[in-house]
């Protein structure tokens, strides 16, 4: 009896367990491309990862990593047989790529994509896409301001919130597989309408980069000696700024080109509310000040309750 237990434990234990997907193709292997990966690694959801970019550096440092098993640059030779394909470019690029890989997709393949704008996408990638493969927009709310794959790290998306934006005609079964997947890799799922995610991101992270880049910008249009000073003295506040201004500039130029209408929104509030600051400094109305400074650090207390800080 003792004996034929033994036998069935170490039969079990040199049962393999099938990844979540035997192969992954991710179009775009940057910071967060390269990211997930390193969680779906970690996680063990992935057998092999073929990566697809345009640089050669960039591939040869997704082997050297061993973030990719596989590289190419083109992108319908890295969907062939993969059963999910992870869109990990700058939003603007993503509908050419549907158009491009489209015919290649394996029937009932996943596809889902990483862009900070979501409606965007949506109508830009989904025409493209044939009927038997499940399309499942996602967005990681998780990021650095570096760049490429050697910025990737397979912690990035712990305790984060990855948003997903699944279409009416999305299969509820994909939608899970992908939630899972993320869940697995460490992060928190919401589903959200996409017009609703691109007003919430407008506000969250959209207004913050302009309002970082302009600032950057006003600092680098000083003259000489004043421009000097602002870097050699730059205290926390300016240096913050200079961080997020560090962002990819592609990444973000396509970012504020497709999600025009909820950033013009924002922008519309946050000036008006800038207006009402002005007129608080010049009538010296310290409470008023007060007051809107309290506001502030009570958000702050939020988010760290929230473990988002
Ligand atoms: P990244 O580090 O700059 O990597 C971008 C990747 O896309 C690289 O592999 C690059 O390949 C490729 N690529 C760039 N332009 C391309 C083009 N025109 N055609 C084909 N491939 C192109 O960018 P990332 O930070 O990973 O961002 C990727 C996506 O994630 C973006 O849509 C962004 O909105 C979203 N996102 C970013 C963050 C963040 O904090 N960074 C957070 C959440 C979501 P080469 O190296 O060969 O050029």
């Amino acid at each position: 009896m003792a004996k034929a237990k033994t036998k069935t434990k170490s039969k079990a234990k040199t049962k393999a367990i099938a990844p979540m997907f035997g192969r992954v193709a991710f179009i775009g292997i940057g910071l967060i491309g390269a990211s997930m990966a390193l969680a779906m690694r970690r996680a063990g959801l992935v057998g092999t990862v073929v990566a697809c970019a345009r640089k050669p550096k960039t591939r040869q440092t997704a082997l050297d990593l061993g973030i990719a098993n596989e590289v190419t640059k083109d992108y319908a030779k890295a969907v062939v047989g993969a059963d999910l394909v992870v869109i990990a470019t700058p939003v603007g690029t993503n509908g050419a790529i549907a158009k491009a890989i489209a015919a290649h997709l394996k029937p009932g393949a996943i596809v889902t994509d990483v862009g900070s704008v979501k409606q965007a996408v949506v109508d830009a990638v989904a025409p493209h896409l044939p009927k038997n493969v499940h399309f499942v927009p996602g967005h990681p709310i998780a990021g650095t301001e570096h760049s490429g794959p050697e910025a990737g790290f397979a912690e990035l998306f712990d305790n984060r919130w990855t948003i997903l934006t699944p279409l009416p005609r999305t299969s509820a079964k994909a939608t899970a597989k992908v939630a899972d997947m993320w869940r697995k890799m460490g992060a928190n799922v919401a589903n959200m309408q996409p017009e609703h995610h691109d007003m919430v991101l407008a506000i969250t992270s959209h207004l913050p980069h302009l309002i970082a880049y302009t600032i950057v910008g006003t600092a680098s249009d000083l003259s000489g000696d004043l421009k000097q000073e602002v870097i050699k003295y730059s205290a926390s506040g300016f240096r913050d700024f200079t961080r997020i201004a560090a962002s990819d500039p592609t990444m973000w130029r396509d970012i504020f080109l497709n999600n025009r209408e909820a950033v013009l929104e924002i922008l519309q509030r946050f000036t008006e509310d800038l207006t009402a600051m002005q007129r608080i400094i010049r009538k010296g109305d310290g409470p008023a000040l007060e007051d809107t400074f309290t506001r502030g650090r009570a958000i702050r207390r939020g988010i760290i309750e929230a473990k988002q800080a």
